[in-house]
């Protein structure tokens, strides 16, 4: 669009990079051996972690001189995530030789839309709660206490947690087992199965796109509806179990392509919190994609839709690396 006339004319380039497994908990500006350690994480995210080292390589061989910051998505969670929350109950043995642990995910959008909220609660970090979902195709939920992360509903790889598009989300670990006798499948095809062929998709036999679920369900689709109702209580359920781990809870955000936009999700999931004091605006509720208080003015908790921008955010952190 001849928006960049020359390559000269690119002062920095900040790359979303999906796991930095335990080595990274910042954005780092790139070096030889941030490489090395990045090439480390391929495990973590083998179809990633390839594709932004190709996107790496490509820049540099473009623009050898630019500098390069890499700006991770579990960083905002392994930076500030108690022990307690991220080590998983197996053997010790698994996280100190293989790094099994909680990571999370999405860690670019929950610091951009916490730290927004946190300026419509006036702008100090320290003493605030925040629950923080991310709903789209995937979706995570993170409790932020003081500006920081002190749970987060992925795990060691985005399978953990909320149901998702085409995702299972959390599972007994036990039908990963029985499905693979009962299909007479291996343990790589059941995997992709939890992976591509189940969450909304998988329970709805319709869509893993919400606005055809809600369609499917005015038609009358009931598996579309139970599928939307699976997806809204087990929300629900984490946003209980955050307020509980950090004992308290100003503020619920609301981000990404369903929580923007979709008002029966949040009118579902928030109808489950009655008990608390917290009161839907249900015409504030109407809006999609544009900032906004969607608690009455007198309910205890503020509920706000604040849409994620993670290119803004990798971009801010670059330039604070470059400073
Ligand atoms: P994401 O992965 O963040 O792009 O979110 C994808 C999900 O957001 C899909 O299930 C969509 O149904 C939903 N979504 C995205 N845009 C809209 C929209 N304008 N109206 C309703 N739902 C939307």
């Amino acid at each position: 669009y001849g928006s960049v006339k020359s390559m000269d004319e690119i002062e920095a380039v900040g790359h979303r990079i999906v796991h930095g497994g335990a080595y990274f908990s910042e954005s780092v500006l790139l070096t030889d051996e941030v490489l090395a350690k990045l090439e480390l994480c391929r495990d973590l995210a083998p179809l990633h972690t390839g594709a932004h080292i190709m996107g790496i390589q490509g820049c540099l061989a473009a623009m050898p001189k630019t500098p390069q910051v890499l700006v991770f998505d579990t960083a905002f969670h392994t930076a500030s995530m108690p022990d307690y929350a991220y080590v998983y109950p197996v053997s010790y043995d698994m996280y100190e030789k293989y790094a099994v642990r909680r990571y999370g995910a999405h860690g670019t959008s929950h610091r951009y839309v916490s730290g927004e909220c946190i300026k419509l609660l006036g702008g100090k970090a320290e003493g605030t709660k925040i629950v923080t979902c991310h709903l789209g195709n995937g979706s995570s939920i993170s409790a932020v206490k003081n500006g920081k992360v002190v749970d987060t509903s992925m795990g060691m790889t985005p399978m953990e947690g909320l149901v998702m598009g085409t995702r299972c989300g959390d599972m007994d670990p036990t039908i990963v087992e029985y499905l693979a006798h009962s299909l007479n499948k291996s343990l790589e095809e059941v995997m992709v199965i939890l992976n591509k062929k189940s969450g909304v998709l998988g329970i709805s036999g319709v869509s893993s796109d919400f606005r055809d679920l809600d369609k499917a369900s005015n038609e009358g689709n009931e598996r579309a509806k139970l599928a939307v109702e699976v997806f809204s209580y087990r929300t629900a359920k984490y946003i209980g179990s955050y307020i509980a781990a950090m004992n308290g809870v100003d503020a619920i955000v609301f981000t990404a392509g369903l929580g923007e936009n979709n008002i029966v999700v949040r009118e579902q999931v928030l109808n489950h919190f009655g008990y608390m004091g917290i009161t839907l605006d249900k015409e504030a509720n109407q809006i999609r994609g544009e900032e906004k208080i969607i608690s009455t003015p007198d309910s205890k908790v503020t509920v706000a839709v604040i849409p994620t921008n993670e290119e803004l955010a990798i971009a801010h952190e670059t330039v604070a690396l470059l400073k």
